[in-house]
């Protein structure tokens, strides 16, 4: 008898969806596995797991790391895009890959026999990127192995100062004549993603703790697995009460959980560190497969 593929190999995943009041959430988040999160409403995918279809139209990815499970479909990207006829597209990267990245794809363009179009965007702590007009991705520094950021999409308004808030249109051109300062910025954090982390003091970056909608790893849950999440830089369940300490987000989506653990068993360890106001805020990203596991 020939042999059967494995039960999971045969089914294609979808990505779940989490629909939030500007935009929906749609990725796929399973530790060691794939890790990719798009949110076409704001043109950006964090990492980019093995490339689903769903993320090839969206013209920027913030990639977190390089591990193999946030970043090997980055060429498959371009070169999808490119295939399809969808022009541009920029990954926004830490620093230190953009290099390892252009050999990356020059070695396939040897392979295919042809380039693929690419942009590679090196980021540091602090840097922001414009998405588009009044939209900002902001990179801020991790604590995994090898150099890893993480990311804010932030909402930028220019308000008016409330002393000129009465002013019809002309006064307020003249204003601007003469060189006044009549508008302030406005930062409106949108969503942040940490990619991997191990424990950090995040809610130090007001970016991150003011988005409306927090992603944030949560790996391990067992007892047993504290050692795991320690060697990796992952986050342990047990972690979560001090990293969400401060957070103002009014949402809260777990990522990469690992396939060890059953959903019923991670919400079950879920409702035993965190207080009650904090879990009502927290939803776990799941793919289809551990959905169908619980
Ligand atoms: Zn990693």
């Amino acid at each position: 008898m020939p042999d059967q593929p494995h039960k999971s190999t045969t089914k294609t995943y979808r990505l779940s969806e989490i629909r939030c009041d500007d935009f929906t959430i749609a990725g796929y988040s399973v530790a060691g596995e794939e890790s990719v999160i798009c949110i076409g409403e704001l043109d950006v995918v964090f990492d980019i797991g093995r490339a689903p279809r769903d993320c090839l139209a969206i013209n920027h990815v913030l990639l977190t790391h390089g591990h193999m499970d946030h970043s090997a479909g980055i060429a498959y990207y371009f070169s999808q895009r490119d295939f399809q006829g969808i022009k541009g597209g920029t990954a926004l990267v830490p620093a230190a890959l953009v290099r390892p990245l252009k050999d990356l794809m020059s070695a396939w363009a040897r392979v295919e026999g042809h380039p693929s179009p690419h942009n590679f965007v090196g980021m540091v702590h602090g840097q922001d990127y414009e998405i588009r007009r009044n939209l900002v991705a902001r990179a801020f520094d991790t604590r995994h192995v090898g150099p890893t950021l993480g990311y804010s999409v932030i909402d930028v308004r220019q308000k008016l100062h409330e002393q000129y808030l009465g002013l019809s249109g002309p006064e307020i051109v003249a204003l601007k004549k003469k060189g006044v300062e009549i508008t302030r910025r406005l930062e409106v954090p949108l969503v942040s993603y940490m990619g991997d982390t191990a424990r950090s003091n995040y809610s130090e970056l007001p970016h991150v703790r003011d988005s409306k909608v927090l992603l944030i790893e949560c790996t391990f849950f067992e007892d047993d697995h504290l050692r795991r999440a320690r060697l990796g830089k992952h986050l342990h369940v047990t972690d979560l009460p001090e990293v969400l300490e401060g957070m103002r987000n009014e949402k809260v989506v777990l990522t990469h959980v690992t396939r060890r653990t059953f959903m019923a068993e991670a919400r079950h360890k879920l409702k035993q560190v965190l207080k009650k106001e904090q879990l009502e805020k927290v939803v776990f990203l799941m793919g289809k497969k551990q959905v169908e596991e619980d």
